[in-house]
């Protein structure tokens, strides 16, 4: 026991931490963009980092407006959070209540979870079938005059499920009644092209979240942006830092949204990999998962933990493998161009061979 004061939820929570030294890997394992964007692109932008942009504070309202505008929306319904990690727990802090209860799904993504731990907040999680398809009835019965949140992710990351508009408004509906806000996290978005973005600009209880980690291949610089109704972003505003987003990340969400061009490359590249990728290992025999997001499951002959141990040891060659016992047969590949997805395939091959 130590000496001094520790938030007992934060004392409680256990944390992994993602794994490091991934660079010069090969890395098809948190559903980034393998390859990154355009070599010239990024120069480009850079030549715009000076002395003076660097000693300036960042203004995040010119990315937010050219952000809403890219949407369809006011500037009052958007804000741009460090990562839609950030965006989570500016949400979950906001509009959680200590011992109160935040439903999601599991397995799904994990900072949800942790986040409930860290603030105090019961995490209900309604759990797959073990056909890997989720039922609807079960998340709108696990809302009750407790909830206080609901998260719904389209699609859901690991398990790449989306919901209908159908399903969605079971969900309102039950959530409307009980006065909880619904946040939908559309981070596999232009993955998957359609969006509950209207719903989020039509309801006062819905959250869009959205990231540049993704498609627009800037995990680095941390951009995730915030949707809502303009009540719910100046609660939002009153919980933030003065200065998350670094003016790097604006910089370079700026410039990608004035190149549709750009943005319509990476979508078509990574389409073409994935249908490549998919239709490969199938022709090959493999049993493969077609998620929404820009990540396949495949299964492997050999054990799936121990295959992607050996990618990684031989070949440099990073997948994502998994504990839960839904998911244990299967290793989870991002994809990424048709050139990445050779990369892959290559290995694999290699490594997986019958014994
Ligand atoms: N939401 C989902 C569903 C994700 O899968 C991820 C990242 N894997 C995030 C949010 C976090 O993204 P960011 O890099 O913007 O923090």
């Amino acid at each position: 026991m130590s000496h001094y004061y520790v938030d007992p939820d934060i004392m409680r929570t256990e944390r992994v931490f993602p794994m490091q030294g991934r660079y010069g890997a090969y890395r098809f394992d948190m559903n980034e963009n393998p390859e990154g964007l355009p070599k010239g692109f990024v120069e480009s932008v850079l030549q715009e980092v000076t002395p003076e942009f660097l000693a300036i504070y960042p203004e995040p309202d010119r990315f937010q407006h050219k952000y809403a505008e890219f949407i369809g929306a006011k500037d009052e319904n958007v804000l741009a959070t460090n990562g839609t990690d950030m965006a989570i727990r500016y949400l979950l802090e906001t509009f959680g209540e200590r011992g109160k209860s935040v439903v999601t799904v599991s397995p799904s993504f994990e900072m949800y979870r942790i986040n409930c731990s860290i603030l105090g907040l019961k995490h209900v999680a309604v759990t797959y079938e073990d056909d890997l398809t989720i039922d609807i009835e079960k998340i709108v019965s696990a809302i009750d005059t407790d909830t206080r949140i609901v998260v719904l992710l389209n699609p859901n990351n690991p398990i790449g499920n989306t919901y209908t508009e159908e399903e969605l408004e079971r969900v309102l509906r039950r959530a409307d009644s009980v006065g909880a806000i619904v946040i939908i996290d559309e981070a596999y978005h232009y993955f998957y092209p359609n969006t509950f973005l209207r719903y989020a600009l039509s309801h006062k209880n819905v959250v869009v979240l959205r990231t540049f980690s993704k498609l627009f291949s800037l995990a680095a610089c941390r951009l995730g942006v915030i949707i809502s109704d303009p009540e719910i972003i100046h609660y939002v505003k009153n919980a933030k830092l003065s200065f998350d987003v670094n003016s790097i990340a604006l910089l370079f969400g700026e410039r990608i949204l004035d190149h549709p061009e750009l943005i319509k490359d990476l979508i078509q590249r990574e389409a073409e990999g994935k249908r490549y990728l998919l239709s490969t290992l199938r022709k090959n025999g493999y049993e493969c998962r077609d998620c929404a997001g820009n990540y396949v499951f495949v299964k492997p002959r050999n054990p799936a933990k121990e295959v992607a141990a050996r990618l990684e040891k031989e070949k440099r060659v990073l997948v994502h493998p998994y504990g839960n016992p839904l998911l244990k047969d299967y290793i989870r590949i991002s994809t990424g161009s048709k050139q990445a997805m050779d990369i892959f395939l290559e290995t694999f091959w290699d490594i997986d061979k019958n014994n």
